[in-house]
């Protein structure tokens, strides 16, 4: 019996995420380059047309996964309990965002997989992703291309990505004789030493609700002047991939700074779950 990659405990935690797809042709075609490298997590933000007669011709044979995907009205929905997520960008941005290499961004996940949920985001085909929505992104990939014409078609973009996946996971790293190396380094890069639960995009975005509330109350942080102000901290935070702790510790340290600038409002019923921030590792 021939080894079904879609088993594979490792791939199962990939979600591949599609924001506003117009074109229901394009979701089928996902499908189908998913299912080809193994993978099956499809999660759909807002599409224009979905189920739909046009995805499921265009999915051939991977039509089950669109049976299974998962249809959510936002972004946070899609990457509630992921701990990595990737956002896939034709174009390079103004602001510069930590930025990995297609097979740098299969590596990393592969081994964020080992112990939870991977989540890697595409755009719509006329417009990408918006910048708030490459907030919510630890990482910013690229799959290089010609400068003249930049833009590949979703379903080729997931083909990619997915291919990465397949042959940086253990089915395929007898085959790629990198793909230990390459991981190795990437994982060095980004966690060294690393050992408690890294806090998942629901728990990251609590913090930087928090933050963003606390910085005003603290007459840091101008209501009116704060999109880009954010938009950096975030990448700082991000960028060191916070433990479930540590942002217990971070969110106790903004409610003690509350407490003071507005002792009323702040009575300890607000405390918050690192009250006690004391180091018991
Ligand atoms: N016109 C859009 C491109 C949309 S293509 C723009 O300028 O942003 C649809 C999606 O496919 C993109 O949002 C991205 O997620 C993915 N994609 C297309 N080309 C890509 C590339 N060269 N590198 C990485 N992702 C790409």
């Amino acid at each position: 019996m021939l080894e079904d990659y879609s088993q594979h405990p490792q791939l199962a935690k990939i979600r591949i995420v599609l924001i506003e797809t117009s074109h229901p042709g394009n979701i089928g075609a996902v499908a189908r380059a998913m299912k080809n490298m193994g993978l099956s997590q499809l999660v759909l933000v807002n599409p224009k047309e979905f189920p739909s007669q046009v995805a499921s011709a265009r999915a051939s044979s991977a039509s089950d996964l669109l049976d299974q995907a998962t249809v959510v009205e936002s972004l946070d929905d899609a990457l509630v309990g992921t701990t990595l997520v990737v956002g896939a960008s034709a174009r390079l941005r103004k602001v510069a965002w930590p930025q990995l290499s297609v097979r740098e961004t299969a590596s990393l996940t592969l081994q964020t997989t080992l112990n939870s949920e991977v989540a890697l985001v595409f755009g719509r085909e006329d417009s990408g992703l918006s910048n708030a929505e490459m907030d919510k992104c630890h990482y910013l990939a690229h799959i290089p291309t010609n400068p003249h014409y930049s833009s590949l078609n979703l379903s080729a973009a997931v083909q990619i990505f997915a291919y990465e996946c397949l042959m940086a996971s253990p089915i395929k790293a007898g085959d790629n004789v990198n793909a230990e190396v390459l991981s190795k380094n990437v994982v060095a890069q980004t966690r060294q030493g690393y050992v408690h639960d890294l806090a998942s995009s629901d728990q990251l975005e609590g913090f930087y609700t928090h933050l963003h509330q606390a910085l005003q109350d603290i007459k840091f942080l101008d209501p009116q002047k704060n999109a880009r102000f954010m938009r950096r901290m975030r990448r700082i935070f991000n960028r060191t991939q916070l433990d479930i702790k540590e942002v217990d510790i971070l969110r106790g340290i903004l409610t003690a700074a509350q407490r003071q600038a507005n002792p009323q409002t702040h009575a300890q019923a607000l405390s918050s779950p690192a009250e006690d921030n004391t180091d018991k590792e």
